[in-house]
């Protein structure tokens, strides 16, 4: 943090969400030419961000999207990215969605279940259209994280169940309207152990075999997204090691002539660049604890209180950031927000240098699922906004 960005960002009213535009570029371009080694295709899942300015960088930098609702089709269009780039996911796609994605012919829907199958062959065909489509099959991989982010669980409600593909596979060759472009598989978020992938891609060769024995040889193996990133330490490792992740596909994925791979990825590709921005309102010195009371909270950055998640917290001080090493005047405190539940805390027994009302306090690696999150719950102020070009 220069000095001068400091200093505009304490005129600047909290609390703000803080955007690395320098960074985010960065990220994306190291993904990308880490992907285009293996001539894989990366689509950017908007749900993690939509923020019009980092659509627009990301579209530039020549992604596709993946989206999850008919407005995310809209949105990503408007911001730049191809049509015929955009895959669309989710397990509970409305008519008047579906009817959006074919009429800007999309690369593909990702099917959850047979009878969606069913409503997007009949809407395609009373559009006197065709639909590509991708059938999300549950690999029954553990993504080892948190249960609320792990998706490739028999017991999730992702996918379509094994026993119903060979009666998809029947409405498929029944359809004049349908194409099968694709297999997807997304196993779940925030996976950090390599692993997971590893285990993913024995699983996706021998889907790719019991199709392939079956009489389609689909040319697009999407494999999703949900590579972690580095939440305790945003600067040693602000971006992550993206050519590792892709060659482990290259070693592990066996592919068919004419077959392409594509990902799905959304927290690697913003979460570093995105930091809340908050002052402290209070200190209470309480009888076990120090809380630090800011002016941000689960109202501006949900994840915490969601799902527990662990988010760096930082003194934003001139000069630099504050050291929280070896310093005789550190405190711990609990750091909470203002709203009116418990569950409002971003962290418990944070160590930090003496803080006081007034300081401005760093909520590090907030840029995927932040701001998308935001509610106006208790009528919170509109979010505030600082853009690092
Ligand atoms: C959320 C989601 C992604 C992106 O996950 P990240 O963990 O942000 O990379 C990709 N694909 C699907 C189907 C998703 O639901």
């Amino acid at each position: 943090m220069n000095e001068n960005t400091l200093e505009k960002l304490k005129k600047e009213q909290t609390p703000l969400y803080y955007y690395d535009l320098p960074l985010l570029k960065e990220t994306v371009e190291v993904a990308k030419n880490s992907a285009d080694r293996f001539d894989y295709t990366i689509h950017y899942a908007i749900k993690a961000n939509n923020n019009p300015k980092i659509l627009k960088e990301i579209s530039s930098l020549g992604l596709g999207a993946d989206c999850v609702s008919g407005k995310e089709i809209e949105l990503a269009i408007e911001n730049g990215f191809d049509s015929h780039s955009i895959v669309f996911a989710g397990v509970g796609k409305t008519d008047r969605e579906i009817s959006i994605a074919l009429q800007n012919n999309i690369l593909a829907f990702n099917v959850e279940s047979v009878q969606e199958l069913e409503v997007i062959a009949s809407i395609a065909e009373s559009l006197s259209t065709k639909a590509c489509i991708a059938l999300r099959i549950n690999p029954n991989v553990d993504a080892k994280t948190h249960h609320y982010i792990t998706t490739g669980l028999d017991e999730n409600k992702f996918g379509i169940m094994m026993h119903e593909l060979d009666n998809c596979l029947a409405i498929i060759k029944n359809s004049t309207s349908l194409e099968l472009v694709g297999l997807h598989f997304h196993v779940g978020s925030q996976i950090t152990d390599l692993n997971v992938y590893k285990r993913l891609c024995i699983k996706v060769n021998e889907w790719n075999n019991y199709f392939y024995e079956r009489g389609y040889n689909v040319p697009i193996l999407n494999l999703g997204g949900g590579l972690g990133i580095n939440y305790c330490e945003p600067d040693e490792e602000s971006i992550v090691n993206f050519s590792n992740f892709f060659y482990l596909f290259h070693q592990f994925l066996e592919l068919r002539e004419g077959q392409k791979v594509h990902f799905e990825l959304g927290r690697s590709l913003v979460a570093n660049c995105g930091t809340l921005v908050s002052r402290v309102l209070y200190i209470k010195n309480g009888i076990k604890k120090n809380f630090a009371i800011l002016d941000a909270g689960m109202t501006e950055l949900l994840r915490p209180a969601l799902y527990q998640a662990y988010h760096k917290v930082e003194k934003w001080e001139a000069g630099n950031i504050a050291e929280e090493t070896n310093e005789s005047n550190n405190i711990r405190y609990d750091i909470v927000g203002p709203i009116c539940e418990s569950s409002d805390c971003f962290g418990k027994d944070v160590i930090l240098p003496k803080l006081e009302r007034g300081d401005l306090i760093a909520i590090r690696s907030a840029g995927a699922y932040g701001e998308v999150m935001a509610s106006r719950y208790n009528l919170r102020q509109e979010l505030n906004y600082f853009y690092k070009e």
